[in-house]
């Protein structure tokens, strides 16, 4: 079953230097169940993508195109009461660093049982006399949506849940902050989560917990995720399926494993040579010039100013999809795929 399917989805900024295409025309969707990865460079437009599906985007942003169906309903027909709604209880989010997203000044456990109580009618079946009711719903709402923090910080596996429940954020190391935010952010057993760059802030040891703890939770709580990254090597750990974003547009898409086997596109393929392995530690390859900056670009593969394969036509014809490998593997390069161009 297609949990969310996004077409043809375009979100611009207007700007007084032009109109930025943050997302220009992306095409995306996750199956039940799946963990579906997002990778690109800083400023390719991952964020924005991420903020389109939430509604979130901040003025000047506006969707300006497209539909995102979650659950087989349009959001963008979705008043802004109903995005509340599924904001933190149908799809849910977790950020890069958890400290901008926890407030320093209560208790983790009062943080994540608020989030229950907010979006689930926990001791809500209680009958007592109106005022009575008032006074002791409340506490049995409290209690009971508090015990059930505690079992969500038990299933991040943060140790002494009971009692690190009454502590602040600041008492948590980094780990235990993000496995605070997945049980904040999974309280309410969303159909979908999204992880923007959740183990960037980490080290290697903690960030290969925190991964293994979402493959963990996928399939405890039954939530697709929507992982966010500039790190392909993230991605490898616990994806299915691999989107290649550049200069806001999907550029490759693959099964994880045929992406690490058959990298089609120039910019997956410097994306890939960039990772470290062990011959590479003295000198890392990166890829030359930077992401553009979005605004009134004129060329038709954006790509082309940085690829070493580019010819005259990349910046005049637009690439389209072409299926280049096994399983729906696409990549939008003039040079690839069964109407490979001679340029
Ligand atoms: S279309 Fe041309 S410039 Fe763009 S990625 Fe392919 S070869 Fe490179």
């Amino acid at each position: 079953m297609t949990i969310l399917e996004i077409n043809d989805l375009r979100t611009e900024f207007d700007t007084e230097r032009g109109t930025v295409k943050a997302v220009n025309g992306v095409d995306l969707s996750i199956e039940s169940g799946e963990i579906v990865g997002l990778v690109g460079e800083s400023g390719s437009g991952k964020t924005v993508l991420a903020e389109s599906i939430l509604r979130s985007v901040e003025e000047p942003g506006e969707i300006v195109g497209g539909e995102i169906l979650f659950n087989g309903e349009s959001l963008l027909d979705y008043s802004d009461a109903q995005m509340r709604e599924i904001r933190g209880s149908a799809i849910s989010i977790i950020f890069q660093d958890p400290m901008n997203s926890l407030n320093p000044t209560i208790r983790i456990g009062e943080q994540i049982a608020e989030t229950i109580r907010l979006h689930q009618d926990v001791g809500e079946s209680v009958t007592l006399p109106a005022e009575m009711k008032r006074k002791i719903l409340g506490a049995a709402k409290h209690s009971e949506s508090w015990q059930r923090a505690i079992e969500m910080l038990e299933s991040v596996q943060i140790p002494e849940p009971s009692t690190r429940a009454f502590d602040f954020p600041n008492q948590f190391s980094g780990g235990m902050r993000q496995r605070a935010m997945i049980a904040m952010a999974l309280s309410c057993e969303p159909d979908l989560l999204i992880a923007d760059e959740p183990t960037t802030a980490l080290d290697v040891t903690v960030q290969a917990q925190i991964l293994e703890e979402l493959e963990r939770l996928k399939d405890a709580f039954d939530t697709s995720i929507l992982l966010i990254t500039h790190d392909l090597a993230v991605i490898s750990e616990i994806c299915h399926e691999v989107n290649v974003m550049y200069a806001g547009e999907i550029v490759e898409r693959a099964r994880t494993e045929e992406l690490f086997t058959n990298p089609q596109h120039p910019y997956t393929q410097n994306l890939l040579k960039c990772l470290p392995t062990a011959d590479s530690r003295d000198s890392l390859h990166s890829i030359p010039g930077n992401v553009p900056d979005l605004i009134d670009i004129d060329f038709a593969c954006q790509f082309a100013p940085r690829c070493p394969e580019a010819k005259d036509e990349c910046f005049d014809i637009d690439p389209d999809f072409r299926q280049v490998g096994e399983d729906d593997h696409i990549a939008a390069c003039l040079r690839r795929g069964p109407q490979e161009r001679q340029l």
